[in-house]
């Protein structure tokens, strides 16, 4: 940023960058970024009993009723403005804190759903502590920022019931695109991180229809769709070889459905397909491939087939402007985190909803490491990991980089046009 000759006169490059926010120096950052650190600081003993209530009494997706509430409520007692059901979503809620003028609006992001039989095994009781902590933290010095703090609240990211992956309906009623940037954090047991990169994931399921009959005395008269099905399972396997190896393709099934006696001839018979890869194009033309592979099955067996496709979540699309900044604000706080650029070329391993935020607004998440490395995701062990010291401890962290890099965005509108622009170019 730039000298300015009198405090207050905004240089002319920002004046054109965005009129409507008035100038703040570089030493006004830094000030408000201490201030939202120090309110996180000072939310720790109720950001753990945040943390702790949601985590004592877990909930599926669609049916996070309990800590919706909690998370409202605490949000509004905060002077927030709440939107609860957001989008006709029962459990998902939209809350906002104003700055003195209209402007941008940054959102960081909750997630409050459990695992059945593990809990809070994927700790998205700790995304919701700190996103509901970073919120709150930046409200506090809204009255000196132009614009608005979002902390909107995203059930069913584990895509239970009937709201799952409730940022992929947001995206598809348009609630991401009058949003300027999203951010928000998980947990993990393997490292600190910004900017890892995300699968898109398709369901492929196929429904052979054939003929019964005696499976002995009258197979001629059968048609058997097990056998379709087989077929369809092997010549789906068998894309894998031709895969390029920089889509990450991942391709895994099972057959749920195959007959029910074996001296029957099966007329019905279902394969279930996941099919993902972090290039959401060359997925597309997968997903088509893989339904070749069914009809060339069915038409080969004399068969019929029935496709049912349905994109599930997208890829994360990077903006690095934006893992930059809030890369840069895990490392001021002396993180031990993983170059971001070592982090965008990695291996996606995973698919998550907020894809389908980062397709609509420049977005990033975050990892921050709770748990000594091997503990497994979605396990009971994580889940008691989200409770020990190391990972509230973990939580403040990533929920003060959280707080400063809103506050950032909002205070230096360069950054924010900046990623706006690496959005649109890439
Ligand atoms: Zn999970
Ligand atoms: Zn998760």
């Amino acid at each position: 940023m730039g000298e300015s000759d009198s405090r207050g006169q905004p240089p002319e490059n920002n004046i054109r960058l965005a009129p409507y926010l008035e100038w703040i120096d570089l030493a006004d950052v830094w000030r408000l970024k201490e201030a939202v650190c120090k309110s996180v600081d000072g939310q720790r003993r109720r950001l753990t009993e945040i943390a702790r209530y949601i985590h004592d009494n877990p909930e599926l997706g669609s049916e996070e009723f309990k800590a919706c509430e909690l998370l409202t409520r605490e949000l509004e007692e905060n002077g927030f403005e709440v939107q609860r059901w957001l989008l006709g979503i029962p459990t998902a809620f939209c809350a906002t804190s104003k700055g003195r003028e209209k402007g941008a609006r940054v959102a960081v992001l909750a997630e409050y759903d459990a695992l059945p039989g593990v809990g809070h095994g994927c700790g998205h009781n700790l995304i919701a502590a700190s996103a509901i902590g970073a919120g709150i933290a930046a409200s506090k010095v809204m009255k000196e920022l132009s614009g608005e703090v979002l902390v909107v609240g995203t059930p069913a990211e584990e895509g239970h019931g009937p709201y799952a992956g409730s940022k992929v309906i947001m995206a598809e009623k348009g609630f991401w695109d009058g949003i300027d940037a999203a951010i928000m954090l998980h947990p993990t047991s393997t490292r600190w991180a910004v900017g890892s990169r995300s699968l898109g994931i398709w369901t492929v399921k196929m429904e052979f229809q054939g003929q019964t009959s005696h499976a002995a005395a009258s197979p001629h008269e059968g048609v058997n769709a097990l056998n379709a099905a087989t077929l369809a399972y092997m010549a789906t396997h068998m894309l894998r070889q031709e895969a390029r190896r920089d889509a990450n393709l991942v391709i895994h099934g099972i057959i749920s459905e195959g007959g029910l006696a074996n001296n029957v001839i099966p007329d019905r018979a279902v394969c279930d397909f996941g099919v993902r890869s972090s290039d959401g194009v060359y997925l597309e033309k997968m997903v088509d491939k893989v339904e070749k592979c069914a009809e060339g099955a069915a038409l080969a067996m004399g068969a019929k087939v029935t496709m049912t496709k349905k994109r599930l979540y997208s890829s994360m699309k990077l903006n690095l402007p934006l893992i930059q900044t809030l890369w840069q604000n895990y490392k001021d706080q002396g993180v031990d985190i993983t170059d971001w650029k070592e982090t965008v070329d990695g291996m996606p391993m995973a698919s998550t909803d907020f894809g389908d935020v980062s397709q609509r607004t420049p977005s990033t998440g975050s990892y921050i490491k709770i748990a000594t490395e091997g503990t497994p995701g979605h396990s009971r062990q994580l889940a008691a990991a989200s409770m020990t010291k190391e990972g509230l401890d973990a939580m403040i962290i990533g929920t003060k980089a959280l707080a400063m890099t809103l506050v950032e965005l909002l205070a230096e509108p360069e950054k924010l046009k900046e990623a706006r622009e690496y959005f649109k170019t890439h």
